[in-house]
């Protein structure tokens, strides 16, 4: 038997190795689906460093090689009959089931289906449909309404007092009075000038640091690193999202997190420095540490 096996592999040997192929394309091809944005802004920001992009085109031609070749090609075969032959009609793909689902509902059903994955806390709110991402020119009119309406603070920044004024600029600052400042540093996208959120750094509010060095506190450096890591994910974040995710902060060192209860971690004692958005009727800001934080 053991000596049989060694020769040629069993069926269900077979089987678990196709499985296992089929997952490890799976994952390959679930990491290929942050490339497209990756490549957008590693060329609007860099020019001089598109030819890092190579190494991403080089993983494309793997992966279709990968797809093409004859035992990935014989367990798709496989998986597709066996689905066939399987009369229990369970899917077990829930992603497209969920795609399925959120289509517009028909005018006949007044209930859309709202499905579980839907409801799962999210790095930004959805984007409003009419919400449309500011443009260079736009940036003056909404600076100024926004400190209009709100009581944190946002101005257009010079880093010196005789840098000269600019139709572009590249760094704003936001402050929570007693809370926080973040420098936000933004580039220019495409035609009309879309703005994009580069880097938002935290620091006290009366810490006295240039806006690219980083806070001494613990917790400020926290705040920058979780915003590198959100903007790093959704690189094409509109302007108004990264406003409205700063403004979740106000009860940075009040708020509780909605994992564990507390304000302060256990470890490090440091308050949440993560903010996921929860849907519902309102959608709101859930806080919660570092260490409760579930994937983005
Ligand atoms: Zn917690």
């Amino acid at each position: 038997m053991q000596a049989e096996s060694s020769t040629a592999p069993s069926d269900l040997q077979t089987l678990q190795r196709q499985i296992q192929d089929l997952t490890e394309l799976y994952n390959k091809l679930q990491n290929l689906r942050q490339i497209p944005s990756a490549l957008l802004t590693s060329i609007s920001n860099d020019m001089p460093f598109i030819g890092q992009t190579r190494p991403e085109f080089q993983r494309l031609k793997e992966i279709g090689e990968d797809i093409r070749s004859s035992p990935i090609q014989e367990a798709l075969l496989r998986a597709q009959d066996s689905l066939k032959n399987d009369g229990t009609e369970i899917n077990s793909n829930p992603r497209r089931e969920n795609r399925r689902r959120r289509r517009p509902p028909s005018p006949a059903s007044p209930q859309p289906y709202i499905s579980k994955a839907a409801l799962e806390p999210r790095a930004f709110p959805p984007a409003a449909g009419n919400v449309q991402a500011l443009s260079a020119e736009e940036l003056i009119g909404y600076v100024k309404e926004y400190n209009l309406e709100n009581k944190t603070k946002l101005q257009i920044w010079r880093r010196t007092a005789d840098e000269p004024k600019t139709d572009l600029p590249s760094l704003l600052r936001f402050t929570i009075p007693d809370v926080v400042t973040v420098y936000i540093s933004i580039g220019y996208h495409g035609g009309h000038g879309t703005i994009l959120v580069e880097n938002m750094a935290a620091f006290a509010p009366r810490e006295k640091k240039a806006p690219h060095l980083q806070s001494e506190y613990t917790v400020y450096q926290n705040l920058s690193q979780q915003f590198a890591r959100v903007l790093h994910s959704h690189p094409n974040i509109s302007f108004q999202s990264a406003m409205s995710l700063l403004c979740s902060y106000e009860l940075l060192f009040v708020d509780q997190c909605v994992g564990c209860g507390r304000v302060l971690s256990v470890e490090g004692h440091v308050p949440p420095v993560v903010r996921l958005w929860k849907d519902g009727e309102e959608g709101r800001w859930e806080p919660r540490h570092l260490t409760c934080r579930r994937d983005q």
